[in-house]
């Protein structure tokens, strides 16, 4: 916080480190503390700093894809087995943050989505004002609130970045605010597409008054060096399973006994503090994507071997997988005017929507898409070869 106390900050952090390590806690603890009015206390009771404690923040707006319903589910059961003041923060808090991704200037110009997240988040918001209030809550009642949350997560649509939600946050954050700084947080920025990436580029490279950016990324490689070199970098390490359990005790007042009374799946607790599972996976999942591009533009015919899990038809490991793909194929060709880049990055999206959404088998997804972007890729290196000859 030396740099707070300064007064130098700079304006834009990259914040990377393995998922579910505290990135986003961490972005917006020194949020609170760059918006305080006062002592920039922890436990300060400035208006600003109050409205940190349930995250019901103004002059920050956080964008970028998250699933809530893991850390929902896990939330509500912890409320059911302990009603006190530390679940019930915690919960409102979640709330919160989800709602906070369906805020309507994000949304600007963007109608459909727009109108759908509007209703949603409405049901969901009228929904908290009970939560706030003192008395006990009903299982029906909590039931409701989950199936809303669940109804607003669902109506974002599958790409969380455009180029207009870029335009949209940054025409917001010119404008005067409340307190003396506005805060942007783009989570998992390596998802922005390179269109979106190099609008914000110019942004960051333009500068806005008064506002400071945080991107915080699990694949800060797949970033552009261009946006890497505008930022200041700050690496989060791995949790040990020791401190995990730490986070547990200090954040909810849990204890291991009272985690296995609860019987709560391994995966959620998982899921919701950090897995160093899956983590190890997509080391292995993106050295697997690097090989199959690889061979990919030799022309070499479909590489299973690569793609172990589809023996197994493995949803959740077939989507990291797609995901490493695409922060490869980054890494390897990133020039806005590569058309390849942006036709393999349709297919990877749409072969996660397929996956994803409407529940293909990922080996009859991955086949097709491997054949299709072949093709691509013949046609692309073709017309490269003829260029230079
Ligand atoms: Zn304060």
């Amino acid at each position: 916080m030396e740099l707070v106390q300064s007064n130098k900050v700079p304006s834009s952090f990259l914040v990377s480190g393995p998922a579910n390590t505290g990135k986003l806690r961490f972005v917006l603890e020194f949020a609170r503390i760059l918006q305080c009015k006062e002592q920039r206390t922890p436990d300060c009771q400035c208006n600003s700093c109050q409205s940190y404690r349930t995250q019901m923040f103004q002059d920050v707006k956080i964008l970028g894809p998250r699933h809530f319903l893991t850390e929902i589910d896990f939330l509500l059961k912890l409320f059911v087995y302990k009603d006190n003041d530390k679940t019930r923060v915690a919960l409102l808090r979640v709330f919160h943050l989800l709602l906070a991704r369906a805020d309507h200037i994000i949304w600007e110009h963007s109608e459909v989505w727009r109108s759908k997240l509007q209703t949603n988040s409405r049901a969901l918001f009228d929904l908290l004002v009970d939560f706030q209030q003192e008395k006990k809550l009903s299982a029906s009642y909590l039931k409701r609130l989950r199936s809303a949350a669940e109804k607003l997560q669902k109506s974002f649509p599958e790409s969380m970045y455009t180029v207009q939600q870029i335009r949209n946050i940054s025409a917001w954050a010119q404008v005067s605010s409340h307190s003396n700084v506005k805060i942007i947080v783009l989570e998992r920025a390596q998802d922005m597409s390179v269109s979106v990436e190099n609008m914000l580029l110019k942004i960051l490279e333009e500068g806005v008054e008064n506002c400071i950016f945080f991107l915080t990324s699990d694949n800060p490689n797949a970033l552009l060096p261009t946006t890497k070199s505008r930022l200041l970098h700050l690496e989060f390490p791995l949790r040990s399973s020791q401190q995990e359990m730490q986070v547990l005790e200090q954040v909810f007042t849990l204890r291991p006994e009272d985690l296995s009374k609860m019987r709560l799946p391994q995966h959620s607790v998982n899921e919701v503090l950090q897995s160093s599972a899956v983590v190890n996976d997509s080391v292995d999942l993106s050295r697997d994507a690097k090989r199959y591009l690889e061979a990919l533009e030799k022309g070499e015919r479909f590489q299973k071997q690569f793609i172990h899990f589809l023996q197994q038809d493995e949803k959740s490991r077939s989507l990291t997988f797609l995901i490493c793909l695409r922060q490869e194929l980054r890494k390897r060709l990133y020039s806005d005017s590569n058309t390849l880049v942006s036709t393999a990055w349709k297919l990877f999206e749409e072969a996660r929507y397929r996956i994803n959404t409407i529940h293909v088998s990922p080996k009859h997804v991955f086949e097709s898409m491997y054949h299709t972007l072949l093709r691509y890729y013949e046609r692309f290196f073709e017309s490269q070869s003829t260029s230079i000859n």
